[in-house]
């Protein structure tokens, strides 16, 4: 068995967190080092939480590189930094796996060729809950079938972006296999503004916001005398750990940029 030498960027963060645990707990993985903007020249073992993990911290991305040897480098921070990690990984011949969101397409396309030009793998995944991307494939099948369609998305109140990433990418596959089509009457009006959602070609997106709540979604296929509905509710962080370890075992095998989980699940 061979061992992947692993890198935490943001190891206070909620998303963090569990990511170091995650490389704690498998056998085959092995916690190299962890990059906290706060802290420089200490002990993880020495912060809140982490008792008993011996591995440096680094609050300079390029000297935990320089000094500490690995294979893969996990971010989740922000977007500010998410992208400056992410190129200096690639330049240090470290595969990155990026949970961080925000990337802008010019981010990608910039990643994309240094990936190339570098000939490693990366992977960047808004969403590694490997349920969530189940839900989305299964609706574009369906949509095949069932071309109305009506997306609800639900969040914590602390989301910032609206309708979510998640949503957004499944009407996008949706409308990649069904004519596009207005749903509703085509006189229907709204008496208060916002009442029927976000109109992404023609299929509407709803989002909640709530206390309470952490990521869920459900998609609503409607036809004649029948509702298809296809959900899914992540209800911690932990749900996105086993597309962290999934990422973390393909990124080894990859020499390209692969965005969005939903590509390397058959
Ligand atoms: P969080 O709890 O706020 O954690 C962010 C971490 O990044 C904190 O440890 C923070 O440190 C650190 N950080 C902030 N500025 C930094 C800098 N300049 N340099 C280095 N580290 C810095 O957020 P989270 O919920 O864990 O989410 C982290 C990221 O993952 C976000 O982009 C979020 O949208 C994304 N996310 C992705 C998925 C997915 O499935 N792909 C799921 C959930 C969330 P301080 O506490 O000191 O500021």
């Amino acid at each position: 068995m061979s061992i992947v030498k692993v890198i935490v960027a943001g190891p206070r963060g909620r998303m963090g967190n569990e990511a170091v645990k995650l490389v704690q707990r498998t056998d085959e993985f092995e916690l190299a080092a962890v990059i906290d903007h706060k802290h420089n020249g200490i002990n993880l073992s020495s912060i809140e939480g982490f008792q008993g993990i011996d591995v440096p911290v680094f609050s300079d991305i390029n000297e935990c590189f320089t000094k500490v040897e690995a294979d893969v480098l996990i971010d989740l921070t922000t977007p500010e930094v998410g992208m400056y990690h992410t190129e200096t990984a690639l330049k240090h011949n470290i595969r990155p796996v990026v949970g961080t969101t925000g990337f802008t397409k010019e981010d990608l396309a910039k990643l994309e060729s240094l990936t190339k030009e570098k000939g490693i793998g990366c992977i960047i995944a808004p969403n590694f809950a490997i349920g969530a991307i189940l839900m989305m494939k299964f609706s574009q099948m369906a949509a095949k079938y069932f071309p109305d369609v009506e997306i609800i998305e639900m969040h914590h109140d602390q989301k910032l972006d609206a309708p979510s990433g998640t949503a957004s990418k499944t009407a996008d596959m949706i409308a990649a296999v069904r004519e596009t089509k207005q749903q509703g009457h085509p006189d229907e009006k709204e008496t208060i503004l916002g009442a029927r959602g976000a109109n992404v070609d023609g299929m509407h997106i709803h989002s909640v916001r709530l206390p309470g709540l952490v990521a869920h979604q459900q998609v609503l296929f409607g036809s004649d005398g029948e509702l298809l509905t296809i959900r899914h509710d992540s209800f911690n962080r932990a749900s996105f750990m086993s597309g962290v370890k999934l990422a973390v075992d393909t990124v080894m095998k990859l020499d390209i940029l692969v965005y969005g989980l939903e590509n390397i699940i058959e």
